[in-house]
C-alpha cells in the first residue's frame, strides 16, 4: 500500500502510522517549512479519536518541537479546526493525525500551509517521504516549544456569527463515535436547533457504524432516529468532520447532488455570476444547476488537494465533490462539513425542501464502481481506454482518468488516487440508456484489465 499520496499520507496503524513515523513527520514538515524560507515555524496539530490518534499526535508534536520550531497543540477536533487554527492564527502550518472516513485499522496525517493552503504530494508530501526513507535519524535543534490551546469556541463562533435560522429546527447529529460529534451539538445548539445526538461519544472502535456517510448503510441509525422522534432533518458526519450526509424529516437520504445544489443556488443569489467548481464525476445536474442561476462553472479533478487549488487560483466562491466535502471561499477555501452543515440548515429554513428536489433536473447517476486493477495497472488500463475513445472522434474530457460523451449521458473510468482499483461512474437522464451505458463501461474497463492481465 502506498501510504504517501497525493492529498495526505494514509495506512494501517500501527503496522505503516505510528510514533515513530509520526516523529520523522513532525520534523520533515518543520524542514519543508524551513526550505520554503520560514525560520521558526508555528505549526497548529491535531488529531481525530482514532485509537492511535493520541499517542501520534504527540509523537508529531516531539518532532516539531525538535526541530527547533514551536507547536499550538489544539488536542483532538474536526480536520476543519486545524484549517481554520492555521488561518485565524496566521501559523505557518497546520497537521491533522486522522484517518478521515477510513475503518478503524486506518490512520494518516492531513497538512496545510499558510493560510490552510493545500500542501499536495508534489509540494511537500514527496520531501517528506523523502526524509521518512532515507533512514536518517532526527538531530535535534535547540529552539522548539509548544503550547495547548482550546480553539474549539472560536472555531463554534466563527460559523454561528455567519449562520441565521429563521426558525427553530428539531435534529438529529450522528457523529459516528468520531471527533465532529461535540463540536457540532454545541455549534447547532448555539445557532437555536434543538439537538437529539447518535454516536457523539468518541470511541477508535466505531462500535455503531463506520463513520462514513457516503456509505448509505451507515445512515440507518439516523434515518431511524429522526423519524421516531419526528425532528425537522438529520445531519451525519465523518470521522474527522470534513464529509456530511443528510436525511430529511421522512428519514429519506439527500444525496450530495441535491445537497450541493442547494448550496450552489444559495451562492449564487449572495454572490452573483460567481464561479463555481465541481468534480468531474459530478451529475450534470450541477452544471446545469449553476448555469442556470447564472454561475461560471468550473471542472476539477477529483481529490480535495485539486479542488483547493483551483478554487484558489480562480477565486471561486464555492466548490464541491462527490463525495459531499464542500469548501466555501466565505470559510477560506477549505472543506469543512460543519460550516456546509449551518448552511444548509439556514438554508432549509426558507425552503421546501420536496419542492426543490422536483425542481432540478432529473437525471440516473450510478454510484462509484470500484472494479479491482493493480496499483501499477490502473493508469495503463485507463489510457487504453482512452485512446480506444480518441480513435472513434467521439467528445471525451481527460482532465482526469477518461470521461466519454453520449448524446444522452455520460460515462467515466479513472484510477482511484487511493487504492488498486478503477472508479467508474456513468448518468444519463434516461433508465434505457443509463443501463446500456452502465454495461457497456464496465465491459471496456474489464475487457482492457483482462487484455493487461494476459499480457503479462
Ligand atoms: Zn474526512
Amino acid at each position: 500500500m502506498k501510504i504517501f499520496r497525493a492529498g495526505d499520507i494514509r495506512g494501517i496503524y500501527p503496522s505503516m502510522v505510528n510514533p515513530e513515523l509520526g516523529r520523522k513527520i513532525g520534523f520533515a514538515f518543520v524542514k519543508l517549512l524551513n526550505k520554503n524560507g520560514v525560520e521558526k515555524p508555528r505549526i497548529a496539530v491535531g488529531a481525530d479519536a482514532r485509537l492511535g490518534s493520541k499517542e501520534v499526535r504527540e509523537a508529531v508534536i516531539e518532532g516539531i518541537v525538535s526541530a527547533g520550531a514551536h507547536v499550538i497543540d489544539i488536542g483532538h477536533i474536526p480536520s476543519p479546526v486545524v484549517y481554520y487554527t492555521t488561518v485565524t492564527l496566521e501559523l505557518d502550518g497546520g497537521i491533522q493525525v486522522t484517518g478521515s472516513h477510513n475503518p478503524k485499522e486506518f490512520l494518516g496525517f492531513k497538512f496545510c500551509g499558510r493560510g490552510a493552503e493545500p500542501i499536495d504530494y508534489d509540494n511537500g508530501i514527496k520531501d517528506m517521504e523523502d526524509f521518512c526513507k532515507s533512514g536518517k535519524e532526527i538531530v535535534s535543534v535547540p529552539g522548539g516549544s509548544k503550547e495547548e490551546k482550546d480553539i474549539s469556541e472560536d472555531f463554534i463562533n466563527f460559523i454561528a456569527g455567519k449562520t441565521k435560522l429563521s426558525k427553530n429546527l428539531s435534529i438529529v447529529v450522528d457523529a459516528g463515535n468520531g471527533i465532529a460529534g461535540d463540536i457540532a451539538k454545541r455549534l447547532f445548539e448555539r445557532i437555536g436547533c434543538k439537538v437529539d445526538c447518535l454516536y457523539c461519544e468518541p470511541d477508535g472502535n466505531f462500535p455503531n457504524h463506520l463513520a462514513n456517510p457516503l456509505e448509505k448503510n451507515t445512515l440507518r441509525d439516523l434515518q431511524k432516529r429522526v423519524v421516531e422522534t419526528g425532528a425537522d432533518m438529520g445531519l451525519a458526519f465523518d470521522g474527522d468532520g470534513d464529509r456530511i450526509g443528510f436525511v430529511d424529516k421522512r428519514g429519506e437520504i439527500i444525496i450530495g447532488d441535491v445537497l450541493f445544489s442547494l448550496l450552489v443556488e444559495d451562492t449564487l443569489k449572495r454572490s452573483p455570476g460567481s464561479k463555481i467548481i465541481y468534480d468531474f464525476i459530478c451529475s450534470k445536474t450541477i452544471d446545469d444547476v449553476i448555469r442556470k442561476n447564472g454561475g461560471q462553472p468550473i471542472v476539477s479533478r477529483v481529490g480535495y488537494n485539486f479542488i483547493r487549488k483551483l478554487m484558489r487560483k480562480n477565486g471561486a466562491e464555492l466548490s464541491g465533490e462527490t463525495s459531499a466535502h464542500f469548501y466555501f471561499k466565505e470559510n477560506y477555501g477549505y472543506d469543512d462539513a460543519l460550516f456546509a452543515g449551518a448552511r444548509i440548515l439556514e438554508i432549509l429554513c426558507n425552503k421546501n425542501l420536496d419542492e426543490f428536489i422536483e425542481s432540478l433536473p432529473k437525471y440516473i447517476v450510478s454510484d462509484d464502481i470500484r472494479i479491482a486493477c493493480k496499483d501499477e495497472k490502473k493508469v495503463l488500463v485507463v489510457d487504453e481506454i482512452k485512446k480506444h475513445f480518441q480513435e472513434q472522434n467521439v467528445k471525451i474530457s481527460d482532465l482526469d482518468g477518461v470521461k466519454v460523451f453520449f448524446d444522452n449521458g455520460w460515462a467515466a473510468a479513472r484510477p482511484s488516487n487511493t487504492t488498486p482499483v478503477i472508479v467508474a461512474r456513468w448518468e444519463s437522464s434516461d433508465q434505457e440508456t443509463f443501463n446500456r451505458i452502465g454495461k457497456f463501461l464496465i465491459d471496456i474497463v474489464n475487457s482492457y484489465i483482462e487484455k493487461y492481465d494476459a499480457s503479462e
